[in-house]
């Protein structure tokens, strides 16, 4: 007998949920790196898989190793192939953190990587692109931790004035009046590793076009393991989806021992049936891959 080959290279998770993509590897202690590549964002950055290097910003959660490994790497892979500098958006704490360690990288590799770091407050914003904002928010974990929403500002006539002729419109504008409102439209929302509370009950979170959630344990038996480790279980996850308005739900940061067969298992029989084709495992590569054929035939037809 011959010794046998190295194992695979996990493969990347992704999901077409219409607009965007939500794709990246989650396994909970192991990695998390959760990129939506319409929106030039990666939530955490994992060990910096390949194709996280595409975004331009990365909001960081918190900063444990599985979230937060590849840091360097993606600012140092940017500037080798010639992109912008990345930019990590992360909590205050972690600012001068982040400093140290590129510090200590110029040392290890006597030459400097261009980066930015942003640190950002609960219920601060960070523009991404045009109208389109992040938004930090609280969350409870073991380390300062943050959850982040990205909303789309829209301008829009107030509905009085719809019809009136352009030049009335000019003429009110001159005159100081506000003819537009402002419409706050939030299209995704990123909990990082959180144990539930009111956080989650945001009008922005359950209101989001797209929800990312943690989900580390599903069994019966793991209640008591989510809550000391500050994380959510299936159950609470289950009642936060029968609250939201999402579109799509994706679930991530799955324990490693739980097999995806099983984790079907269990969402098949938590879920309730009404909420079912809006419940999504990432690393359910298996599902995910027959449902974007199943997409790719529609379009094509
Ligand atoms: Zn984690
Ligand atoms: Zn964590």
């Amino acid at each position: 007998m011959i010794p046998s080959p190295p194992v695979r290279a996990p493969q990347i998770g992704f999901l077409y949920l219409p607009p965007i993509r939500v794709q990246g590897y989650s396994i909970a202690g192991e990695e998390t790196v959760v990129q939506v590549p319409e929106l030039d964002v990666c939530f955490d950055i994992g060990r910096c898989p390949r194709m996280a290097l595409t975004s331009r910003f990365v909001a960081l959660s918190h900063g444990h190793m599985d979230h937060a490994a590849g840091l360097a790497y993606y600012f140092s892979q940017r500037y080798f192939q010639g992109m912008d500098v990345g930019t990590v958006i992360c909590h205050p704490k972690l600012e001068q953190p982040i400093h140290s360690m590129m510090r200590a990288w110029v040392e290890i590799e006597s030459q400097r990587t261009p980066y930015q770091v942003r640190s950002i407050e609960p219920d601060q914003e960070f523009e991404l692109k045009n109208n389109i904002y992040l938004r930090a928010f609280d969350t409870v974990h073991t380390v300062p931790s943050l959850g982040y929403v990205i909303v789309e500002r829209r301008s829009k006539l107030r509905p009085e004035l719809v019809g009136l002729p352009q030049q009335r419109l000019v003429e009110l504008k001159d005159e100081g009046q506000q003819i537009t409102t402002t419409q706050e439209i939030p299209l995704v929302a990123y909990t990082g590793d959180t144990a539930t509370g009111p956080h989650l009950d945001r009008s922005d979170v359950l209101g989001a076009k797209v929800l990312i959630i943690e989900c580390t344990f599903m069994e019966d038996g793991h209640r008591g393991r989510a809550s000391v480790g500050k994380h959510l279980h299936l159950d609470e996850v289950v009642e936060l989806i029968d609250r939201s308005e999402a579109e799509a739900v994706v679930l991530i940061h799955l324990s490693r021992r739980t097999h995806i067969g099983i984790a079907r298992e269990q969402l098949e029989s938590a879920v309730p049936e009404r909420l079912k084709d809006r419940v999504f495992l990432l690393m359910d590569n298996r599902s995910n891959r027959a449902r974007y054929e199943q997409q790719d035939r529609d379009a094509s037809e």
